[in-house]
């Protein structure tokens, strides 16, 4: 058996569940060194995301996604992975289906899973994956930095949205997700600035804003030029209102964007390592979640599910 996180009735408990075995060639089954905290996971933690239980009908299982493993056994048919190597996971479960897929580009994946929502999570000491979700990772990249790999890969697609050096770029908030979008846009020489209700109005509108905060209200296009473009990173499950005349009228481009390549957010990461750190927080151990939970999300929180 094994500690787990789970999400039950709209509260997360800690609970023992089977520690998972290795069933087929290409699995790896891997010790969480730690996990981070995720938004999408307190939005599971409460129910407001259902997760594998719930969509499946299978047995619960552990939330989380982004976390730092060990391999502990890997499968007949996996070559490049042996036991105690420290690996970056990509929770990102593609389809293999789609076009995007079959092109090689399972990042673009529009049918994509994640796991700990559509498969078991890292909210617990141990996880089983596929061994093409698992990359090498350099020794010098800490674990809390490895397992910060999907913040950075899913902010890394707002790079390449055709946003020019001169553009007056704004992005809705200030939270961790809103600064790290921030870094990633001024290592390309891109100059954004936060915004906040609180800011004076007199420096808008912009160019290019990008959301990453979820938006519960109507999207505010009049932060945004006419002919300006709005890029969306952000998933929220909550439905808010898109006045299309104002759209029209101000001839504005909606751009959505959700991940690049898992293996150019380990790159980014381990170039820019030191400059990275601020973004992490403190760790608790797993049975301290709670703490965790509510704990200052100005940085970026660490469950440790093996203590000692
Ligand atoms: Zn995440
Ligand atoms: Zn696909």
């Amino acid at each position: 058996m094994m500690k787990a996180l789970v999400s039950r009735e709209g509260k997360a408990v800690i609970t023992q569940l089977p520690r998972p075995t290795i069933t087929s060639d290409d699995e790896i089954l891997l010790q969480v060194i730690l996990a981070g905290i995720c938004r999408t996971d307190l939005l599971v933690a409460d129910g407001t995301i259902s997760c594998y239980k719930e969509s499946s009908g299978c047995q619960e299982s552990a939330f989380g996604h982004e976390f730092c493993g060990r391999v502990v056994a890997a499968g007949h048919s996996v070559t490049h992975f042996y036991p105690g190597q420290r690996v970056a996971v990509n929770p990102v479960l593609a389809c293999g289906q789609c076009s995007d897929c079959q092109s090689g580009n399972g990042y673009l994946c529009s049918n994509s899973g994640l796991l700990g929502i559509n498969a078991p999570g890292a909210f617990a000491e141990y996880i089983k994956v596929s061994a093409s979700q698992c990359y090498r990772v350099a020794e010098s990249i800490s674990d809390h930095l490895v397992a910060y790999a999907e913040p950075v890969a899913a902010m890394l697609s707002t790079l390449n949205c055709g946003i020019k050096p001169q553009q007056h770029i704004g992005i809705l908030g200030s939270d961790r997700i809103a600064r790290l979008c921030q870094f990633i846009l001024s290592t390309e020489g891109l100059d954004v600035i936060t915004i906040n209700k609180e800011q004076p109005v007199d420096v808008l509108p912009v160019d290019v804003l990008i959301v990453t905060s979820f938006i519960r209200e109507c999207l505010p296009v009049n932060l945004v030029k006419p002919g300006g473009m709005i890029i969306i990173k952000s998933r929220s499950p909550f439905s808010s209102t898109v006045c299309y005349s104002d759209i029209v009228q101000r001839r504005l481009i909606l751009l959505g964007v959700n991940y690049a390549p898992f293996t150019t957010a380990l790159k980014f990461i381990e170039a820019y390592q030191q400059s990275l750190m601020p973004f992490i927080g403190s760790s608790y151990p797993l049975d301290r979640f709670a703490g965790a939970f509510k704990a200052d999300s100005a940085q970026k929180i660490f469950l440790v599910p093996c203590v000692g």
